[in-house]
């Protein structure tokens, strides 16, 4: 797992309780090793991330981490009660500055509230998707990057899912996705749109999770 520490990491900054964007950089739950943030530039409510205090690029040694996967089971259940059943994703960054990340060096794994499953839309675009169980990643990557996509429910043993590893890396690749199936595509580049005040409702919708 390779680490390095940045002054510029937004998701460090949040580490450090620097909000810089109010209530949406507040952590709506936090674990010894893990807090919950709500997505900037999430065009979809209650879209959130786990995000580990810790800098590091990618989830994969995570994937393995007891408290990490009480953690997920936690959030899915939260999500799917306040609105609705998420799937879930990883843009795994090896290294700083990868494509496959999504602008952010600090590894994240997101849930987002989607009935659909993207499971067809993985599979039109022609890249090789393997199943596998999250903690397996760190084998299968060999510290290449990766993306990971998940729609059921983590149990505490294992997060089941869909892997690729990257050749071309694409950026926001599952952003991208859910931007175009929800007709999103225009403002799917968070970076040029963050909508604070879709985030702030989320954030808002989701304070107080013990
Ligand atoms: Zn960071
Ligand atoms: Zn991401």
């Amino acid at each position: 797992m390779k680490s390095t520490t940045t002054d510029l990491c937004r998701l460090c900054s949040i580490v450090k309780s620097r909000h810089i964007n109010g209530i949406v950089d507040k952590p709506i739950h936090e674990t010894p090793n893990y807090m919950v943030i709500p997505s900037i530039g999430a065009f979809i409510d209650g879209w959130v991330m786990i995000v580990p205090r810790k800098h590091i690029y990618d989830m994969s040694e995570l994937y393995e981490d007891d408290e990490f996967v009480r953690l997920a089971l936690k959030i899915y259940k939260y999500i799917e009660e306040k609105f609705g059943r998420p799937v879930m994703f990883e843009h795994g960054a090896s290294y700083s500055g990868s494509p496959t990340g999504c602008g952010v060096d600090h590894a994240h794994f997101h849930f987002v509230p989607f009935v659909e499953s993207l499971l067809e839309d993985l599979k039109e675009t022609r890249l090789p998707w393997q199943k596998c169980i999250a903690s397996e990643i760190t084998n299968k990557s060999c510290g290449r990057d990766y993306l990971f996509y998940s729609e059921t429910p983590p149990t505490l043993s294992k997060i089941n899912g869909y892997l690729h590893i990257v050749d071309r890396p694409v950026s926001q690749f599952f952003r991208k996705i859910l931007a175009r199936k929800t007709g999103n595509e225009l403002i799917s580049d968070y970076k040029n749109f963050p909508l604070l005040e879709k985030t702030q409702r989320t954030a808002l919708e989701l304070q107080g999770l013990s």
